[in-house]
């Protein structure tokens, strides 16, 4: 992989498309940013982020007011600076309507199943965040809430999903797993039903993790 700073503008672009291209963020919906020394960088609004340049890319300060740049941040600017506010550990935000993880959105399912040890070794429960309209600040001040009890994802219903990480390239990582979960359960309920891993063997994963 080509050499890229982590928290720039460029950092920014390279996991945007890639959330693009991976069919994770389709048409104009999903925002992207990175905390910086300066404030937050943030993709701007009503953009595909598989076409934007750095100038689609704006900073922001802690309040989600604009800083520099020659676009309107993202309408979920909030809901970023938000977690950043209350996760002093969360450098990188994607929020994105993933259609597969969208789907258990929208059936106002959790995903807590342990049908896999990597997400049993990752997750008890990813919460299902009841609906608040779109860019919202009832939706932020429930985001940073459901943040600030140490979860780094969450899923909102009949919306999307927002996640958090220490990197950029984390949190695009961590996403393509949840999506890889959502694909296999939804495949294990086509075959037949999905069945989890018992108390026993996700303790074993855990314990196997926590030796390493
Ligand atoms: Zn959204």
């Amino acid at each position: 992989m080509e050499f890229i700073e982590q928290g720039s503008k460029n950092d920014i672009l390279y996991w945007s498309k890639r959330l693009y291209q991976k069919d994770m963020s389709p048409s104009t919906s999903g925002n992207v940013s990175v905390r910086t020394s300066d404030g937050v960088l943030i993709t701007s609004s009503g953009v595909c982020l598989n076409d934007m340049n750095e100038d689609d890319i704006v900073l922001i300060d802690y309040n989600g007011n604009l800083v520099s740049g020659n676009k309107k941040p993202s309408s979920e600017k909030i809901m970023h600076t938000e977690i950043y506010n209350c996760r002093d550990d969360i450098n990188a935000i994607i929020h994105c309507h993933c259609p597969l993880i969208t789907a258990f959105c929208v059936a106002g399912k959790t995903m807590c199943e342990p049908i896999l040890p990597d997400f049993a070794l990752m997750y008890n429960e990813i919460p299902l965040i009841p609906y608040y309209c779109p860019s919202t600040i009832e939706l932020a001040d429930a985001v940073a809430d459901c943040f600030s009890k140490d979860n780094n994802v969450a899923l909102l219903k009949n919306h999307g999903v927002i996640l958090g990480a220490d990197t950029l390239q984390n949190a695009f990582y961590q996403l393509e797993g949840i999506r890889a979960y959502v694909q296999i359960y939804f495949g294990a309920q086509v075959i037949s039903s999905p069945k989890s891993l018992n108390k026993k063997q996700v303790a074993e994963i855990r314990q196997l993790y926590i030796k390493k």
